[in-house]
């Protein structure tokens, strides 16, 4: 910027010698011209201020766009019209005879005007500073001054200035003094606005006014047109006029040139100096131009490798295409954009720029393309990417996360604290901790916790807090203090997981490891148990057999053996609930056997309790021991009868469903293996329990009813029976209200279904058959002897499956049955069959068994040589079973 010129210093631009070279050399010229011919210096003078105030004309007109004021538009103007009315004063001029007219007063009057037109103009010019007026207004007030002093001089009207022979008349040599005092009042006022000019133009304007000044003395001492003060007037008027033009050239080219340099070289290093992106395109995306930057950064040289190129010729067509986009919709928006983009560059690299695109204008304002300046923040994105990563982190965790300050004073929560307490972060943010405080813990907990958090230590602990509805969850909180750089503790950060869930999880867990170690037991009582039994039932028959002749002993015995069985009913529900027991799998159609179980059980439900029996059409097959879940179900009604005993209109239904679970019934069943199971609900509107009686039901021997009333061993029985299929049983109850037991079994896609036991034929006897009874309890053994003895049988005995395998080789040819238990020393029943089988291949065999470690001692059905009947049995069962396998 050029420094500001002030006072007299702003004439010193005076002294630079390219103001003066131009006027002196055409003043030599005049010079030597009038030497020449008066005539021809007197055209010239004329031509060169004529061709001046053209030039400022032009000069000013062309510049005006730029100009800050109307000034230099006035003072060009009038100088224009100023100079054609001096070149009307030289055509007429006599001597020239170019015009039609020869009077020399013509000439002197159009001087005369002239000279008045101009020092007016230089008077009034300071008027124009900021007024502006219309430029053609302007050029047509002065045109027609211009005209009027033609017209008035042409028609007479003009005072005369000249008379032949006399000379100046007295008003032009009055005029050139009034003149000069208009010239010395301009110069006066010019000095009054000099604060207003424009720089640079003062001096000029006001060496312009005084070279006026001059050449009007030099002008009063006119004599004629030969006169040496006619040539110095002509001389100080073209340095007056060439002042104004220099003026004009340096106000409206120069200085904006200059500052138009300054301004394109604080461009350049604005654009080459700083480190982001700066590049330009036109409408159709051709680059105009970038920085040094944008050109390192896509590889190239200089700029001049860039302008005339597309993004198509510098990126990837995805690329190019993506740029392509955007230019397209900050045209059509005519609106800034700014975003983040990945951008591949040619050597292969991805840089993360941020880039603001804005509209390319021109200086009327139209769109001409799109400027872009990008940033180029891969690095900060690295720094970034790691704290975007551990926030992500912490919004995605699954343990709820909370930030306090100091005192308490909650800062940040995540998601999962949303999802854990149902307090959105709107909602708690800036709110103390104390909020989720419960009553659960005393205050000495809350005491304890924050002495060791105040000493900048770990606290760590179970604990219930509130939800925002007001519901408490048990959760396992961290909390760890965060510290400042000098150490102080700045925040607290505590992570904490809802137990809820796990809670219920590890209650689940307990229940069945609770319902195993119980059942472990049971079931070893029960087999120990079960064996005695059998002694005492065998013998008991036998006891009976030999006592025929006394009534009164057979009834005794007929009693006891009745207590025997009914102990056997539970021993056998023991072994059921501790899955010891022999299950024997067959498909069952569940709608027929429901129906059948209804069926039998109508008769032990009181009439006034509606039993109804919901089952539907479809034909639902389940793999399944007919005699455990008829027991089952019968146990169930058995509940529900005893629980509607009170109530007013006592109702059970039992209802069969197909269903499809899902995931989640998967999980928390994992005993069940298949996605469509069915589904036998038996519900009842009766006491219900409370939740400390459903957690105790499924024990043997829990009961809640009066004694002889109720076992305890009703719902165990279910249970192991429930298990032992591969199922699941789910009780929803509540007191008062009723109780829904829902039990789910995996459903078999087809296979023949069997019906319900009908246990009702009589003792069969023997017919003389041998049979190889095989058992390691001496007992057993020896009732079992007696018992098949007495039913007709020949018996042999084994104490092992070793020494059965060695009694059948010997004897094999006796052997019609061989009568095995399970479980044995040295040998167990199958193992020793198998061997057996390897001499005769349908040798036919009963398994009697107490006791069955492997769970499932399944058989094919009655089809097969073998069968199996657990103990304690009733004779009549056995000697059935004896029948079935001899005699088919
Ligand atoms: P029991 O019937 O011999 O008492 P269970 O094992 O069948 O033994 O049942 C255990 C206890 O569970 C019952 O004493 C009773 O308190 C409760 N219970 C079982 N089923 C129901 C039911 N449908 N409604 C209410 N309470 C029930
Ligand atoms: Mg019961």
């Amino acid at each position: 910027m050029p420094e500001k010129e002030t006072g007299m210093n702003q004439f010193a631009v005076l002294l630079n010698r390219g103001v003066w070279l131009p006027p002196v050399m055409l003043s030599a010229v005049l010079i030597l011209a009038s030497y020449y011919n008066y005539l021809l210096f007197h055209t010239l003078a004329e031509l060169f201020s004529i061709i001046v105030g053209v030039l400022m004309f032009v000069v000013a007109a062309y510049a005006q766009k730029y100009a800050r004021d109307n000034f230099i538009m006035y003072l060009a103007t009038g100088y224009f019209w100023v100079a054609s009315m001096d070149l009307i004063h030289t055509l007429i001029y006599k001597g020239m005879g170019i015009y039609p007219v020869t009077i020399a007063n013509y000439s002197t009057q159009f001087w005369i005007a002239n000279r008045y037109v101009e020092a007016l103009l230089l008077l009034t010019a300071p008027l124009f500073f900021t007024r502006w007026t219309h430029h053609v207004s302007k050029f047509v007030v002065f045109g027609l001054i211009a005209v009027a002093c033609y017209v008035l001089i042409m028609s007479g009207r003009f005072p005369d200035a000249y008379i032949e022979g006399v000379g100046l008349t007295r008003f032009k040599i009055i005029s050139e003094y009034v003149i000069c005092t208009i010239l010395v009042l301009a110069l006066v006022n010019m000095y009054r606005f000099r604060d207003r000019l424009k720089q640079g133009l003062f001096p000029f304007l006001m060496a312009s006014i005084v070279f006026t000044i001059l050449a009007e003395i030099s002008f009063t001492n006119y004599i004629g047109v030969y006169s040496t003060a006619n040539l110095i007037g002509h001389i100080f008027k073209l340095f007056s006029f060439w002042m104004i033009l220099y003026s004009i050239v340096r106000v409206s080219l120069q200085d904006p040139y200059q500052s138009l340099g300054t301004s394109r070289a604080l461009l350049k290093g604005l654009r080459d100096g700083i480190p982001d992106l700066i590049f330009y395109k036109d409408m159709q995306g051709v680059y105009l131009g970038c920085n040094q930057a944008f050109c390192e950064l896509i590889g190239r040289e200089s700029e001049s490798d860039i302008i005339g190129k597309t993004d198509v010729d510098l990126f990837n067509k995805q690329q190019a295409q993506f740029f392509r986009d955007v230019d397209q919709q900050i045209l059509q928006a005519g609106a800034a954009r700014r975003n983040d983009e990945w951008v591949s560059y040619p050597d292969g690299s991805r840089r993360l720029l941020d880039t603001l695109k804005t509209p390319f204008m021109d200086s009327k304002g139209g769109v001409i393309g799109v400027i872009g300046i990008s940033r180029d923040i891969t690095d900060n994105w690295l720094a970034e990417g790691k704290l975007r990563k551990l926030s992500q982190a912490l919004e995605q965790a699954g343990e709820a996360v909370m930030i306090t300050d100091r005192d308490g004073g909650i800062e940040y929560i995540n998601p999962a604290f949303t999802r854990v307490t149902g307090y959105r972060a709107d909602e708690i943010l800036g709110k103390s901790l104390r909020m989720l405080k419960s009553d659960r813990q005393n205050a000495a907990f809350y005491k304890g916790m924050w002495r060791m958090l105040a000493r900048g230590d770990q606290w760590q602990g179970k604990l219930v807090n509130r939800k925002k509805d007001g519901s408490f969850y048990p959760a396992l909180l961290t909390i760890s203090p965060m510290f400042d750089e000098q150490g102080a503790i700045s925040n607290y950060i505590g992570i904490q997981q809802d137990l809820s869930e796990y809670e219920q999880l590890e209650a689940q867990f307990h229940q069945s490891q609770k319902m195993e170690a119980v059942g472990t037991l049971v079931g070893g009582i029960a087999h120990d148990f079960n064996n005695t039994l059998a002694g005492i039932t065998g013998n008991l028959y036998l006891a009976k057999k030999a006592a025929d002749s006394l009534p009164d002993v057979v009834d005794r015995l007929n009693s006891i053996e009745e207590l025997a069985f009914r102990a056997a009913g539970m021993i056998q529900q023991l072994l059921t609930f501790s899955r010891k027991g022999t299950v024997q799998m067959h498909p069952i159609s569940m709608p027929s056997f429901l129906k059948e179980v209804i069926k039998l059980q109508e008769v032990s439900v009181p009439e006034n309790i509606s039993l109804t029996c919901q089952v539907g059409d479809v034909d639902l097959i389940v793999n399944g021991d007919i005699n455990l879940l008829q027991q089952a179900l019968i146990n169930l009604i058995n509940n529900a009868r005893d629980a509607v005993e009170s109530v007013g209109t006592p109702a059970i239904t039992v209802k069969l469903d197909q269903c499809s679970v899902d995931e989640e019934f998967l999980e928390r069943y994992p005993a069940i293996t298949s996605r469509d199971v069915a589904c036998i609900t038996i519900s009842d509107n009766g006491e219900g329990m409370s939740p400390e009686i459903q957690k105790h039901m499924f024990e043997p021997f829990f009961t809640t009813k009066g004694v002889g009333k109720g076992t305890g061993l009703g719902l165990a029985m279910v249970y192991g029976a429930i298990q032992s299929h591969g199922g699941a049983i789910a009780v929803e109850s509540e007191e008062g209200v009723g109780t829904i037991v829902r039990i789910y079994l995996p459903l078999l896609q087809s296979g023949a279904a069997e019906g319900v036991v009908d246990d009702t034929t009589g003792v069969l006897g023997g017919r003389g058959e041998t049979i190889l009874l095989v058992d390691d309890e001496a007992t057993v053994l020896a009732t079992g002897k007696d018992v098949l003895e007495s039913l007709g049988y020949n018996v042999l005995t084994a104490t092992d499956g070793l020494k059965a395998v060695e009694q059948y080789i010997a004897r094999r040819d006796e052997i019609d049955l061989l009568m095995l238990d399970v479980v044995m020393p040295h040998m167990g029943g199958q193992e020793a069959l198998r061997k057996i089988r390897e001499i005769t291949p349908d040798v036919r065999a009963l398994f009697v068994t107490g006791y069955d470690k492997n769970d499932a001692l399944v058989e094919d059905g009655d089809a097969s040589p073998e069968m199996v009947i657990k103990k304690p049995f009733s004779i009549n069962k056995l000697s059935q079973a004896m029948r079935a396998l001899l005699d088919n």
